[in-house]
């Protein structure tokens, strides 16, 4: 599974509906202080099942919905669709039949989150463990944010084991056996 696309309407700085595209290997995006780089990484991580505001540098789920500017009005709704290429067909059941995977998050402000996995309503469960298999996800050894390799070197050792289970792609076997228990 690789990222292929983002599109971003109404996230944070990207009021107009904004798409990038990932090409194979490297890609950088470069542009002056406060353009929005971290945010489309923190779209991606909203996207994948972020549930904490303050690790999406806001104080509310509500604040990554456009807030406005002088110029123009704020929106009430953002929407969030990271495109998977699932060409391998290595995306766990019942999502590995098509070769591309199209997974959204959309946020209303009063109504809370929806997301949807290939245009069907989903869990937030449902999208962590997509990720969870796949190691990756919000809070994938994959996604290095600032200040994160100093937080890992200062880690308990339970917090660094969880760490590597995630790194090592069993995450998600934990949640559906402590899913499996609750029945
Ligand atoms: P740097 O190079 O300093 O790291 P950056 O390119 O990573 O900058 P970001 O931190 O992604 O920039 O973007 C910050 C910008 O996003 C700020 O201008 C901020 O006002 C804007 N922003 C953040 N949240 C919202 C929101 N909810 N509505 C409108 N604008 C927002
Ligand atoms: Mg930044």
């Amino acid at each position: 599974m690789k990222f292929r696309r983002l599109r971003l309407t109404g996230f944070k700085s990207f009021v107009e509906p904004a798409t990038l595209e990932i090409e194979e290997g490297l890609t950088g995006v470069v542009g002056p202080n406060g353009c929005g780089k971290s945010n489309l990484l923190e779209a991606m991580r909203w996207t994948m099942g972020e549930s904490s505001p303050k690790s999406l540098r806001g104080g509310g789920m509500e604040d990554v919905i456009f807030a406005g500017t002088g110029r123009r009005a704020s929106r009430d709704i953002a929407e969030v669709v990271l495109v998977l290429d699932n060409a391998d067909r290595r995306a766990p059941a019942p999502f590995n039949d098509s070769a591309e995977i199209e997974v959204s998050r959309r946020i209303e402000r009063g109504l809370g989150s929806l997301y949807r996995i290939n245009g069907r309503d989903v869990r937030q469960k449902d999208v962590q463990l997509l990720f969870a298999d796949a190691a990756t996800g919000a809070h994938s050894p994959a996604l290095v944010s600032q200040g994160r390799v100093g937080a890992i070197v200062n880690a308990r050792p339970q917090d660094r084991r969880q760490l590597l289970e995630e790194a090592a792609g069993i995450s998600g076997l934990h949640v559906r056996r402590r899913e499996a228990e609750q029945r």
